[in-house]
Order: structure tokens, then sequence, then C-alpha cells
């Protein structure tokens, strides 16, 4: 068996995977060691990868319409129709769609095609969606979409300040870096700034629970706060920059009881963080999505640059702003330019790059003005001016703002290619032509990860059916649009090697991303390497005080804040965001038992006091709706949540859940620089259901749901799925595939249940209730893999007496529930996370959960020692 080192397909902490292919057809995942981004870390969707690469529900030849066709058809139609459409109307008449999934190479043809032979700049990515308010930051401040630190800062760092970060559950190898760095050195401090209490907050020493949009007040304070505190360095400022008076004027109107108004936060609490800010010198202020997803995003970044700028902090060790991106390759794609308002290497629209790339690619039709950004592009289909679309490994119909307005544009759109792994997703089923792509496992290219690290994707499987490069799918395409001379590449290795001699291209050290280094790189063994490249890697940008504008200084920008978000009464502030243990539109997790078991259907944060006050029970069912559009989620009520808040995962689609997409409420608002979407804060009503019926049905089949509410799940040996009715119900024959079930009713509760049982296995085992279903979700789907089972176990709803119920999983890795992780707590004394493992199992595998742990100890210590007093 042969190990191969290739990268995990997630988030944008890029994590080395070892991944061994066994004779039985499993393939063995494992982090490797000597990967500088994880040291052989994996967090639970990583180490679960192995558990995602069956060909259920691939598509696996293309097809026009709903019938197969072949490559040759497919790739004619594709390439005659956006041939006649621009022919017709104009290059500006179609656009491609990408996604941070793509490998680096994919992104790379993709953009030449469209930016450099089409010539219209309408290529954007859900990369928009991520961290374009980062970029434009970046942009404004350095002259350049450059993230100045690495991972290794975080664990050099005194301080380090997240933003609108849960990196806990969505940055979780980066998130034990820190752990494991703390711990090392416990004076290390860390503070959270999140309207929510999230895991993360669980290793904060101060937590700062912020109201939405208030960060750029906080950071604006704290400019005005270094500035009287003497805490600048005016060396620094007069040297390396440019700006700080006018930055500094505005920031002087800001004084902590303005910022504490704007914020919501406490003065003293405000105080405490500027003095640990000022009196720190290693401080890296960490911030993604809750940062970047806003109408004010840019101006956020560069409050959050300013401050690090006006104290030197930044391009030496354990000190800098870092931006964490979500998509796995998101960086890759701001390297190709593959976002609609950037060039391509880095460069932008302005006449000697235009000139530079079009004598590169060998075209005199490169596109002169940047092109629409994603939400702009989708608006603009909707009004009939995009007329073919082509959209690559993304699903925009869930991840979109407005999505239902999005699907209504692609619904309407002439022309829609759709090229995925995927054969049924909620975009796939508005194409009229779709290509099979190779998936996670088999494509090969590169990556580049938060850290501006570039490791390679290397495949260890045999392409599945037809399915084909992404890279490939667009030369073809090309080269029927006329294009041939441009688009010949044999493999990846050829296109990174142009990618790389681009970013060398009349160079000379003006632009930051500069390949240069990797002209004669052998490809196949290219170890994982930090940009720019040029004599080597680069661990940190800037430490010699040179930035890439045109006087090499860097800039503030004066940045006013927004005045305090307000709900109008009766509304709630909608926050979105991700769980734990799925990625985005759940097309890879979604496959995986052990990920669903975690957090298994659509949820609704909500305070309690929220809760009490709207006669939301727990567990119930709640619409959320505004004019756009409503969804229909379970009750999560909490504390970690603040009042007048909620928060929704976006992860379910309609393959998964029947009215469990978040987007659809979420308005097309943007941020007027970056274009990115403000996707943290829509204003939404919430009302209990009503629902007569509530149910939970366990399945050895595959069920076809029908019920008002239901979200389905993979189990380990089949199917459960939660239910609700607005009406009453009795039919329920094709939920359990027989007629005839055994059941039992209590008259007094109205609770039922039914059994289908053959040969002593459970077929289904279907429970209903007026109120939320009680049945240990655990206990059931643990009994599709029994044998010998008898009806009146299944009927009873619950475990006998020599039976433990683990309850609901915290630990996915090793299946461990909350219950047995509070008995090794109160019964076995178990005082540490390590003990909690050292017993149960429980956060020794990828710790992923470690936080939640540490979460359930602190809950119960707190309620012991109310309980002693
Ligand atoms: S932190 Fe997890 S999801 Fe992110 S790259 Fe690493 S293993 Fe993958």
């Amino acid at each position: 068996m042969t190990t191969v080192k290739t990268t995990c397909p997630y988030c944008g902490v890029g994590c080395g995977v070892l991944a061994t292919p066994r004779p039985d057809g499993t393939v063995d995942i494992a982090g490797d060691p000597d990967h500088p981004a994880n040291f052989g870390r994996l967090c639970s969707k990583g180490s679960a990868l192995g558990e995602t690469l069956s060909l259920d529900g691939r598509l696996l030849h293309p097809e026009i319409g709903d019938e197969r066709a072949s490559w040759d058809d497919a790739l004619d139609l594709v390439a005659q129709r956006f041939a006649a459409t621009i022919a017709e109307h104009g290059p500006q008449s179609v656009a491609i769609y990408g996604s941070g999934q793509l490998l680096t190479e994919d992104y790379y043809v993709a953009n030449k095609l469209m930016k450099g032979f089409i010539g219209a700049a309408n290529i954007d990515t859900n990369s928009r969606l991520c961290m374009a308010s980062s970029v434009a930051g970046h942009k404004r401040a350095f002259g350049s979409d450059t993230v100045p630190g690495n991972y290794e800062d975080l664990e050099q760092a005194d301080l380090i300040v997240l933003v609108g970060s849960n990196l806990g559950w969505c940055h979780p190898v980066l998130y034990q870096r820190i752990v494991a760095a703390r711990d090392a050195r416990p004076d290390m401090k860390i503070v959270l700034v999140d309207p929510r209490r999230t895991v993360s907050a669980d290793i904060a020493d101060l937590h700062l629970p912020i109201s939405p949009d208030g960060d750029t007040a906080l950071f604006v304070g704290l400019l005005a706060h270094l500035a009287d505190a003497g805490r600048i360095d005016r060396d620094f400022i007069a040297d390396h920059t440019n700006g700080f008076e006018a930055a500094d004027t505005v920031a002087s109107d800001w004084p902590v009881d303005r910022v504490a108004t704007v914020t919501g936060l406490s003065v003293d609490s405000i105080v405490a963080f500027y003095n640990l800010f000022a009196e720190t010198e290693k401080v890296v202020t960490v911030y993604s999505q809750g940062v970047n997803q806003s109408a004010a995003g840019t101006d956020k970044v560069n409050a959050i640059i300013n401050c690090h700028l006006s104290t030197g902090r930044i391009g030496r060790p354990g000190m800098g702003p870092f931006s964490v991106t979500g998509q796995p390759n998101a960086m890759g794609g701001r390297e190709v330019g593959g976002l609609a308002n950037m060039l391509a290497s880095h460069m932008d629209f302005v006449p000697e790059a235009i000139d530079r790339v079009g004598r590169f690619w060998g075209s005199d039709r490169v596109a002169r003005q940047p092109g629409l950004k994603a939400v702009d592009l989708f608006a603009a289909m909707a009004r009939g001016e995009i007329k073919a679309v082509w959209i690559m490994a993304t699903n925009p119909v869930v991840s979109m703002p407005d999505a239902d307005a999005v699907r209504a544009a692609l619904a309407g759109c002439p022309f829609v290619v759709v090229s995925d792994m995927n054969r049924d997703t909620d975009t796939m089923a508005l194409a009229h032509v779709r290509l099979p792509a190779l998936g996670w496992g088999e494509k090969d290219g590169t990556v580049t990860n938060s850290e501006r690290r570039i490791s390679r994707q290397r495949p260890f499987l045999a392409a599945p059916g037809e399915a084909k490069p992404d890279w490939w799918i667009v030369q073809e395409v090309a080269r029927r649009m006329g294009h041939g001379a441009a688009f010949a590449y044999d493999g990846p290795a050829e296109i990174f090697a142009e990618h790389a001699a681009l970013s060398a291209f009349e160079n000379g050290g003006t632009r930051d991303f500069d390949l240069s280094g990797l002209a004669d790189a052998d490809y196949e063994s290219l170890a994982p390497v930090q940009w720019p490249v040029r004599d080597g890697s680069t661990a940190r940008m800037f430490g010699d005080g040179a930035f890439y504008t045109a006087d090499r200084k860097a800039r503030f920008v004066p940045v006013e804040p927004p005045p305090r978000f307000a709900s109008s009464p009766g509304t709630f502030i909608l926050n979105t965001g991700r769980v734990r243990d799925h990625w985005h539109t759940m097309t890879r997790t979604g496959k995986a038992a052990r990920l669903s078991a975690h957090m298994a259907e659509p949820f609704v944060e909500i305070h309690p006091t929220d809760a009490v006050a709207l006669g939301i029970r727990r567990a119930s069912l709640v619409r959320l709706s505004n004019e756009q559009g409503s969804v229909l989620v379970r009750a999560l009520v909490t504390d970690r949540q603040s009042r007048g808040q909620l928060f929704v995962p976006m992860h379910w689609t309609l393959q998964f859940a029947a009215s469990g997409r978040v987007d659809v409420l979420v308005p097309g608002k943007t941020d007027p620089v970056s274009g990115q979407p403000a996707l943290k804060m829509a204003k939404v009503h919430a009302e209990p259901a009503r629902i007569r019926l509530y149910g939970f049905l366990v399945s050895s089949n595959k069920p076809a749901l029908t019920a008002d509410y239901w979200a389905l799940a993979p189990a380990p040996d089949g199917w459960r799925a939660e239910l609700g009715w607005v009406e009453e119900s009795d039919d329920w024959s094709a939920l359990l595939g027989t007629d005839n079930p055994q059941s039992v009713t209590d008259n007094r509760s109205g609770r039922r249940a039914f059994v289908h049982i053959k040969d002593g296995r459970l077929v289904a085992a279907l429970y209903v209730s007026p109120d939320p279903v009680l049945v240990s979700r655990q206990w059931a789907v643990g009994l599709l893999g029994e044998a010998d089972l008898g009806a009146a176990t299944v009927l009873a709803g619950r475990p006998g007496g020599n039976v433990v119920d683990g309850g609901a999983i915290v630990c996915s890795c090793n299946s461990v529930g909350i219950n047995t992780i509070t008995e090794a707590i109160t019964r076995h004394g178990c005082a540490t996370v390590d003990a909690i493992g050292a017993r149960t199992r429980a956060g020794t595998n990828c710790g992923s959960c470690r936080a939640e742990l540490r979460g359930i100890l602190d809950q119960l210590r707190v309620r012991e020692t109310v309980d002693a007093v």
C-alpha cells in the first residue's frame, strides 16, 4: 500500500494529510506529521475524510438536460452556446462562478479563458462570500493582498485577539495549536471579540460580546487609546507609513464611553482589552468571517490593521493582523485572479498590467475593467443581462444571500452549465448541461492556505466513471471556442509552471506574489512552501518595513464606525455560520454518519429569555421569516447566544432538510468596497411553529420524506430523520416500509411507536408525539446494527436496564456522548479534559471536541458551586 501526501479539502488551515488506499477499497487517513500547517493533527472533518469517498450521488458522465451525453456533445454544446451568446450579446453577457474548492491550476485556466480570451472579467467565486473584505483591506493598507504572518506567530504571541472568529469549530487545528502553545506558556492571553459565546470563548481570558458590526468602533477606539497612552511607534509611522494623522483625527472622536455605546460593551471590559493590547508587544489579531461578512467589512479590516501599523507590530515574530480564510483554496483563487475585480497574479486592471498580461498570454482581448462580483452577477442574471453561466464546484442556490432570488435567476437564465462532482445539488437541479468533475482524492494540483503556503493536492484514487479534471474541462471548451493555441496543457504541472512564470514576468520585486523560485521546481515532489518564493520560502512579509505601494509605505485608512445596529421591534438579528462537523453545503461531510451525529438537523440558537417571551420551548420547531422567505428549524435554547440575536448554521440544503436554507433570509446587501455580502446581519421574525406531531425515524433504507418538517442524516447502518407535521397524520406505511407495523400507543400522552422488523433486524422504527420526541437518538440509531431484535425493545423507546445510553454525541471520532462524559466527571471525578479522555476516549483523537469538553466541565463545576452555596 502506498501512502500519498496530500492536503485536506476543507478549511483554510490547509492541513497535510496522509492517505493510504487499502485493497478493500477503503482509505486510511492520518495527519501528515511533516506538514508545517498541522504537524500531524487533523480535526473531526479531516479525520473522517475516508468516510466521504463513496461514489453515492456522484455525477459520473456528462448530461444534457436529464439525458446522458458524450463528452464531445456536451463540450461542443457549451462552447457553441457561449460563443453564440458572446457573438449576439457581447462578452459581458456570459459569466463563470467558481469556488475555493477549485485547485489553483483549475482556477488559472478558467480565469485565463474568461479574462484573457472571452475578454470580460465576469468570473467571480464563492470566496467573495468568505474573505473579499480582507483582500480589499490588505490592498488599501499594503498596496497588495498580502497576509503578513504565519501560524507560528499564533504560538509565539503573548496576546491573541480573535475577532469574529470561532476557531474552535471553524479552524480547529489552528485552535489546537493555540491551546497547546497556551498550555506551554500559561502567561499567553486570549481575547475573544464575538457577539456569541462560542466554544472559542472557553480558552479566552476575556470575552467581549460585542454588538453586531461594533468591531469597527472597538478598533477605532483602540487606535485613540494607543495614541493617548503613548503606545504608538512614531518612528515606524514616520518611516514606513502614510496617513496616520487622518486616521488618528477620526479616532480621537471615539473615547471609550462612545465606544461602549456603539459596541454594547461595558467601559471596564473595553479598558481591560485596550490596556492588554497597549501593554503587550507580541499581539496577533486573528479575524475571519465575523469581520469579513459585513456591509462594513473592509473598514473593519483596516481598523484592525491601523492598530498594528500604529504600533509597528507587523512582519515580526508573534505579531500582526491575520486573516484566516474559510475555503481551502481561497488564497489560490486570489493568486490567479479568480475574483472579478482582480486581473491575474495579484495584478489589477491598470493599463500596464493589462498590457503585460496580454503579452504574456498572447492575447489582445484581455478584459480592461473589473467584472461583476457575486451578488451583482446573479442580480444581472435576474435582469436578463447574463445569458450564459458556468458554475464550478459550488452551490450558490444554498450559499448565496437571497438564495431564492439566486435560484430564480438561474431558473430564468437561458443557459446554465454546472461542473461538479455531485449529481444532486440544489444548483445542479437547474443546469442545462452537467459536467462530471473529479473530487478530492482524484484531483491533482496545488492549494494555498491562510499563511500563503502552497501545498500539493495529490490523487490516490482512480477517476470514477467519465469524470475529468476541471482544468481539462475548461481547456476543451476554450479549444472549441477557437483558443486552442493558448490552451494546450498536458497536465497541471505545465499550468503551474505558466502560473509561476506569470507571477515572475516583469516583476523585479515590484509585486508581492512571485513564484520565480519555483520555475524549475519538480512539481511532483513539491514540498509545502510559502510565497513569495524567490530565493526560498518566505515566512513573514513586511519585516523590512517595505510595502507594495508606490512609495513602499503602508497606508492608514481613516475609518468612521457605523452607528450601533438596531433591529426593529419584534425582530431579531440573524447571524449565520458553521458547525464543527459539517462543511459548507454538506456535499461531502453529509455522507459521513459520525459527522452527522454531532448536529443532525438545522437549528436556531436563541437566548432563554427570548425563547420564553416568544413561547418557544426547548427542541420545538421555530419559524424564522422576513419579506424574503422563511425557514423551519429546531430551537436550541442557550445563553451562549446574546438576547435579540439568533444564530443558524449555513449548511443545510434541500437534499438534507425540507426548509433549512438559511440564506433565503439574508438580503443581498454588500460591503461597498469589497462587494462581500453581510451574511451575519439579516433581520428576521421568530415564532413557534404550529406543529401537531413531532417524529423521529430510523430506517435501514433511505426514506422518501414528505413531512412538513424533515431533516435527514446518515446513520452507521442506515438513516435517521427528524420529522414534523402541522396536521394530524397516520399514514406511516411509506416511512416504515410496511402496511402492518407493530405499534404501541400511550393514550394519555398521545405518544406512539411503530416498528418494522424483518428476520430479527430493524427495517424501520418511528416514534411520534405531540411534543418533541424524547427517544435517545444514539440508542435508536444503534438499533439498526443489532441482530435478533425484539419489537418490544424497540417500541419501549429507551434502552433496557442493562444498556447504557451514552446520550447526544460530543466526540464524533470515538462516538462518546454527553451522558458518558457527565458520568466521568460527576461519578468518577474526572477534573480535566485529559482525565475525561483517559476514562472515555473523548477528545483523544482529533481533539476538535476538547473545547466542548472544557465547556461541559466548567458548567458542571458552576452547578456544583451553586449547589454548595
Ligand atoms: S483544520 Fe480540519 S478542516 Fe481545516 S484543513 Fe485541518 S483537518 Fe481540514
